[in-house]
């Protein structure tokens, strides 16, 4: 029967392929989830929904359950806030001008850091262009890959931890729109928003209580809570605030292919917290095994 219970655990509801800055093509990361013996997916590219199609066919094929999802860049002060977004209809017409404008400002983001970077480094924009796949949503990820492919730093981890980083001198803030409009748009849409890994260390609170509030009256419905950059002590902080305000509460590995230590079904999300998405969102539905 579609939708069995039995046949969704272990559920992972947040993984990002090649349409951002995953390594892995679509199709290739749900064959990948197939063979971690995870048995649902949720593919969740930034602010793009250019690998659904491809990662359903996937799914039909091999036998595992998708949740077509997306991970929103959103900002609060100089805070970056990401909210994933699952089965929202994706030709919903203001998310697919909001996303695309946040993919060309990404755009426009990379160029200028990339121009910084170039005053002191050997790198060039064709460089970073040639990390990603055409179409694809552009982040610090490429220009870290260019980089370790120029030989001047290690891995991406080294990248994010100097010239990449905040206060490397190289960075270039992303227009983003708010959490709380960001929350709006994939409700408006029909989907269900949750937001993503909300304690990461130095992201601890990453939003006031009082501003939870707001987002909790626009619909946000859960708090990713088990994946692997929550604290521990943030992780506490996230049952009391579900608890307090009835949100779902999900785990995730946040795959990068091998742009990220994380694997597949390292965290998971209980069945009973993925049936309350699915019967509350009303833009798509899963791609049931
Ligand atoms: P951006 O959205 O362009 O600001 O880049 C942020 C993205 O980079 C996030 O999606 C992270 O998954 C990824 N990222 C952040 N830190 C690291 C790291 N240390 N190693 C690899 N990827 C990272
Ligand atoms: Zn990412
Ligand atoms: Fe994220
Ligand atoms: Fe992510």
């Amino acid at each position: 029967m579609p939708g069995d219970p039995r046949f969704l655990s272990p559920v992972d509801l947040h993984t990002h392929s090649s349409v951002s800055d995953g390594t892995e093509a679509p199709a290739d990361l749900v064959r990948s989830a197939r063979r971690a013996g995870v048995n649902t997916v949720a593919l969740t590219d930034h602010d793009s929904t250019a690998g659904w199609a491809d990662a359903a066919g996937a799914a039909r094929e091999v036998g595992v359950t998708l949740v077509p999802g997306m991970e929103l860049s959103t900002r609060y002060g100089w805070k970056s806030v990401h909210v994933l977004g699952y089965l929202f209809d994706p030709d919903d017409q203001q998310l697919v001008a909001e996303t695309a404008r946040i993919r060309q400002a990404r755009r426009t983001r990379a160029e200028a850091m990339v121009a910084r970077l170039a005053v002191d480094y050997d790198l060039t924009w064709e460089d970073v262009l040639a990390q990603t796949t055409p179409g694809s949503t552009v982040g610090r990820p490429h220009i870290a890959d260019a980089l370790v492919r120029r030989g001047h730093v290690d891995s991406r981890s080294d990248a994010f931890e100097t010239l990449l980083h905040p206060r490397g001198g190289y960075y270039e803030p992303l227009y983003a729109p708010t959490p709380l409009d960001g929350v709006r748009l994939i409700r408006a849409a029909g989907g269900v928003p949750v937001l993503a890994h909300p304690a990461t260390r130095g992201r601890d609170r990453v939003v006031q209580e009082d501003y939870l509030d707001r987002l909790v009256d626009a619909g946000l419905f859960g708090l990713e809570i088990d994946h692997r950059e929550n604290t521990e002590d943030g992780k506490a902080y996230l049952r009391e605030l579900a608890d307090r305000h009835g949100l779902v509460l999900t785990g995730s590995s946040d795959y990068h292919g091998e742009g990220k230590p994380n694997r597949l079904g390292e965290n998971t999300t209980p069945v009973e917290a993925l049936q309350r998405i699915i019967e509350h969102a009303t833009g798509s539905e899963p791609v049931y095994a």
